[in-house]
């Protein structure tokens, strides 16, 4: 390959969605070997977009900078190999008191995460499902939702949380937003905090990041509908008609 190849084209910006078929990637953490313009680079671990469906992958821009940089320290060094292990990055970004689990390389990795001003925030939380039981069946909150992967936690006036559900069935929610819930909250929700999947591809993550609302499928207007239903009942009636949200 040519190094020319790595330096991202003029206006390409790397998206979470697949060229050939426009589906969510995936962060994955894939051995990258090849002889970029001279030089054989090895990498263990770097980080690349991977399309599920098409099984094909993309290189983040910090990945093709990552290559770039190597190649520019092997000439400097007249060296045509290089061999190295990529560190996670493993960040703390400080936010609130309660230690979540998330991976600072999603944050780092994931297109359309970084915020300068607001570093970290954006970082993804991971949760098992479950965590929505008592959400469910207290009536203290009200779970809703927009779509089948994109819904929403409030206690009256307190909080409103958004969420989203990955293609693994896993809950997603950003760690800025967790850190700004009362802390006996965020006890909670540590208590069914779980490790990174690295998968965000959810109409949770199009609505929030790419701001683009796509047209319901019918299930989905099914499923707004019951919640908005539900919702309308609770005003009036002051209690949950549903058994399970
Ligand atoms: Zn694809």
């Amino acid at each position: 390959m040519d190094l020319k190849e790595f330096f991202p084209k003029s206006g390409h910006i790397q998206r979470l969605y697949c060229d050939k078929c426009n589906g969510h990637l995936d962060l994955v953490f894939d051995d990258f070997s090849e002889t970029v313009s001279g030089v054989e680079i090895s990498i263990n671990g770097l980080p690349m977009l991977h399309c599920p469906k098409c099984n094909e992958k993309y290189l983040p821009d910090d990945s093709r900078f990552a290559v770039i940089h190597l190649h520019e320290q092997a000439t400097k060094r007249s060296s045509d190999i290089v061999k190295v292990t990529r560190n996670k990055t493993n960040q703390d970004f400080g936010f609130g008191s309660v230690p979540f689990i998330y991976d600072s390389d999603d944050y780092k990795y994931i297109p359309g995460l970084k915020r300068p001003w607001d570093e970290g925030f954006l970082t993804p939380v991971f949760f098992n499902r479950e965590v929505l039981l008592k959400y469910d069946s207290s009536p203290t909150y009200r779970l809703s939702f927009a779509s089948t992967t994109y819904g929403e936690i409030r206690r009256g006036d307190d909080f409103s949380m958004p969420f989203g559900l990955n293609g693994n069935g896993k809950i997603v929610m950003w760690l800025g937003d967790i850190a700004r819930l009362p802390e006996a909250e965020q006890y909670y929700l540590r208590s069914e905090n779980i490790e990174s999947d690295h998968s965000i591809g959810s109409e949770f993550y199009d609505g929030q990041i790419e701001c683009v609302f796509t047209d319901l499928p019918k299930e989905d207007d099914l499923f707004k509908a019951r919640s908005e239903f539900l919702e309308a009942c609770f005003t009036k009636f002051g209690s949950k008609i549903a058994h399970l949200d």
